[in-house]
């Protein structure tokens, strides 16, 4: 589990205006991404300024393994805390399906599946990440792959060990991944994974997907200024009251002050980094996130945030860039011109960054 620690530093900025500031370190030493929402608290406090009774309200539940934080403007009490609950109550039953470190769980039901030549029928759920996830995986030649699965495993149990994989261990896992070997019906939603030994592993587009769907649920309720910060991956619907944006502040990750404010709604805010989950052999760090072609943990990326028009596209693309690297994610992202990113790699000692947030 990520060390999250939260700081919340209350800073005066006029009369009329207060901002609050969370800053958010996944480890110790790194800040790895922080973010402010500027808070209209003042008028809850002071209705003749205009923006109604909207009131600002937060929730925070454990959940995927991430502190799952909404904050929601409403009117009602009751609606604030029925929206969170019934979105709550989705990201836990999406979790159910989706999550490869459940016994059971759909998908590891499928993925029991794999090379028996038989297509299960799955929920919509499933089959929808599927369905993204083969998409994004042909638009960025499989750099996201939700295949990964064996790969990932292996990877887990090397950590635990902290013994690093045999080469032919690797050569075996390997011949198990590729999101071509993932077969989909839609008609009946059935899927048939063609290779045995396959896994899926949707955790590089989990935190992303489920943001989408929670906040799908809290605007049925009625709610349309929401954020989901879901361990540090953010997913934006309308701005709070009277505002242009969510105040969001993305710093580089490379120990220098540089920082990105942007003012930001509608989107989603995702970033992957190798910083506080990896496996050390002969002086060499390799991260959880696995090149899908080598099987190997990736070996000089250190950080990505991609923003993009929604949580799910934020979340995949992260993993995908940082897959890619800087040179390749600059060619393709040109298939995802709304999506904006930061990458800082660090070779040879060299750091190298690359920025098309603004
Ligand atoms: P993220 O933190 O969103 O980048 O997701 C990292 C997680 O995604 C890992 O812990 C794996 O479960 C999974 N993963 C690792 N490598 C890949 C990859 N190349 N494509 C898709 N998912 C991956
Ligand atoms: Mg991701």
């Amino acid at each position: 589990m990520p060390k999250v620690r939260m700081r919340n530093a209350l800073k005066k900025v006029s009369f009329t205006r207060l901002f609050a500031k969370l800053k958010i370190r996944r480890h110790q030493h790194k800040a790895i991404f922080f973010y402010c929402i500027s808070l209209p608290w003042i008028l809850i406090y002071l209705p003749s300024v205009g923006y109604g009774q909207a009131k600002r309200y937060k929730f925070q539940k454990m959940l995927m393994g991430s502190p799952f934080q909404l904050v929601l403007y409403s009117s009602s009490d009751s609606v604030a805390q029925e929206a969170a609950r019934k979105a709550f109550v989705r990201i836990e039953q999406l979790n159910e399906r989706l999550s490869d470190y459940r016994d059971g769980s759909e998908i590891n039901r499928l993925s029991a599946t794999a090379g028996k030549k038989e297509w299960m029928a799955v929920s919509d759920d499933l089959f929808r990440i599927l369905e993204i996830s083969r998409k994004i995986s042909r638009q960025t030649q499989g750099a996201f792959d939700v295949t990964v699965g064996p790969v990932v495993q292996l990877w887990r149990r090397a950590l635990r060990r902290n013994h690093f994989p045999e080469p032919q261990e690797l050569e075996n896992v390997r011949k198990a991944v590729n999101y071509k070997y993932i077969r989909l019906r839609k008609r009946n939603r059935q899927v048939m994974l063609t290779k045995p030994s396959m896994r899926l592993d949707v955790g590089g587009i989990g935190k992303g997907f489920a943001a989408d769907e929670a906040l799908k649920i809290i605007k049925q309720e009625g709610i349309s200024s929401a954020l989901i910060d879901a361990g540090g991956d953010l997913t934006l619907a309308d701005p709070p009251p009277g505002k242009t944006g969510w105040t969001v502040e993305i710093t580089s990750g490379n120990g220098r002050d540089s920082t990105a404010i942007l003012l930001l709604a509608n989107v989603g805010v995702a970033t992957s980094g190798a910083t506080y989950r990896y496996l050390e052999h002969e002086g060499k760090r390799y991260s959880h996130i696995v090149n899908p072609k080598t099987g190997v943990g990736l070996r000089f990326h250190v950080r990505t945030t991609v923003v993009a028009p929604n949580g799910t596209l934020a979340d995949a693309l992260a993993t995908a860039c940082s897959v890619a690297g800087i040179q390749k994610s600059k060619k393709m992202l040109r298939r995802f011109p709304e999506a904006k990113v930061w990458l800082l790699e660090i070779r040879d000692g060299k750091q190298e960054e690359w920025k098309s947030i603004p």
